[in-house]
């Protein structure tokens, strides 16, 4: 069998380029589409020949191939051999979507007969500031849709069997010829009487009412790593609905909320926490308890330290996600300045006031930028 030219196939001169042969591509495909012309061998013929032209042409580099070689350069001389039996088309669905952008809506045939991956799911799961920086196992309630027990998701009630679909003898699909604004031509459309699964059921099973899969509340544990935040997305896979027709389960994606710490605030992996201390602390230094993730340590604020200044714990923050070592710990300090003082109070700091010179007025470090300073802590 000697094979037409790939231009001639398509009806495009040999400098086409890539959008003509595209464009003269998708008119013949629609035209000879074995879907559109079933039973019509002619046809079948037609659109392996277009479709195997299409696959050279396309491809730059097997176009210059064919254009130096002919078909000899292709490498497969037995006849449309290498383009595998009758049912190697693309799906009509495919084609169909290269014609109206998927936009077509119901006409579209779904073909529900074989098996079918479960549905995923998403839920959120709140944790504690301290779960977030080291990881934790929680169990949560899903409610999803599992395969039945009684009727092993058959949908048919225990000792009888789905029959065959009298409307659709068991494709699950009907043609019918709409008018479109591309001339009429013949569609699938998904059965009406059986969905589109080919079978029906005489007898439903009545656990699940016929659908083969009933809703259950599953309690499912989830790892949650250290380093998460809120956002972070856990995958639990198969943790989703169950398959149809002995497909796979889907999965569950789990969103992680963190709930907020009555002494910390989170940047990144780093740890934020506001120190009060009295005026005098600021002044004359001190030695303070701070909390962290890791429990309570004793923290040294020299003397002179300013409001607004921030110290350093280094790698008192949150394990890192992806990788290893933590964040810090900043610990910003904020000087309060006292107030309600009695009278007494008031005298000695007058008295006070009085012995300061400027020197005493002059901040040991000068900066617009809050400077953070290394606490060669833990
Ligand atoms: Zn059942
Ligand atoms: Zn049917």
């Amino acid at each position: 069998m000697s094979k037409r030219d790939y231009y001639e196939v398509l009806g495009v001169s040999r400098d086409a380029s890539q959008e003509e042969i595209k464009k003269a591509y998708r008119k013949l495909a629609r035209k000879y589409h074995p879907d559109v012309n079933p039973g019509d061998k002619e046809a079948e013929k037609r659109f392996k020949e277009i479709k195997e032209a299409y696959e050279v042409l396309s491809n730059s580099e097997k176009r210059a191939r064919y254009d130096q070689f002919g078909h000899a350069g292709m490498g497969d001389e037995g006849g449309f051999g290498g383009f595998g039996g009758a049912h190697d088309f693309g799906g009509f669905e495919d084609i169909f979507d290269m014609f109206f952008g998927g936009g077509f809506g119901g006409s579209r045939a779904q073909r529900h007969q074989g098996p079918q991956r479960g549905a995923d799911l998403k839920t959120e799961l709140e944790i504690t500031f301290e779960e977030a920086a080291f990881g934790a196992e929680k169990e949560i309630t899903v409610p999803r849709l599992e395969t039945c027990r009684q009727c092993g998701g058959s949908g048919a009630q225990p000792g009888t069997h789905p029959e065959t679909c009298p409307v659709c003898h068991g494709t699950g699909q009907i043609r019918i010829s709409p008018k479109t604004p591309f001339g009429m031509f013949q569609t699938v459309k998904t059965c009406h009487n059986c969905h589109g699964e080919g079978t029906v059921i005489k007898t439903p099973c009545r656990e699940c009412g016929g659908k083969g899969r009933v809703r259950r509340e599953r309690k499912i544990e989830v790892k949650v790593p250290p380093g998460v935040d809120t956002g972070s997305r856990l995958r639990v896979a198969a943790g989703g609905e169950s398959g149809i027709n002995g497909g796979p389960p889907g999965d569950l994606y789990v969103f992680i909320k963190v709930k907020p710490h009555r002494h910390f605030k989170r940047d990144g992996n780093n740890v934020i926490y506001e120190l009060p201390i009295t005026f005098t602390q600021a002044a004359l230094g001190c030695d303070i308890e701070v909390p962290t993730l890791d429990g309570k340590i004793t923290f040294t604020i020299p003397e002179g330290t300013q409001t607004g200044t921030t110290f350093r714990l280094r790698g008192k923050g949150i394990p890192k996600l992806q990788g290893y070592g933590r964040g810090d710990q900043l610990v910003k300090v904020e000087v309060i300045t006292p107030t309600n003082l009695t009278e007494k109070q008031k005298q000695l700091l007058r008295e006070f006031d009085k012995t300061c010179t400027k020197k005493n007025h002059q901040p040991k470090e000068k900066s617009f930028f809050k400077k953070v300073k290394d606490a060669f802590m833990g």
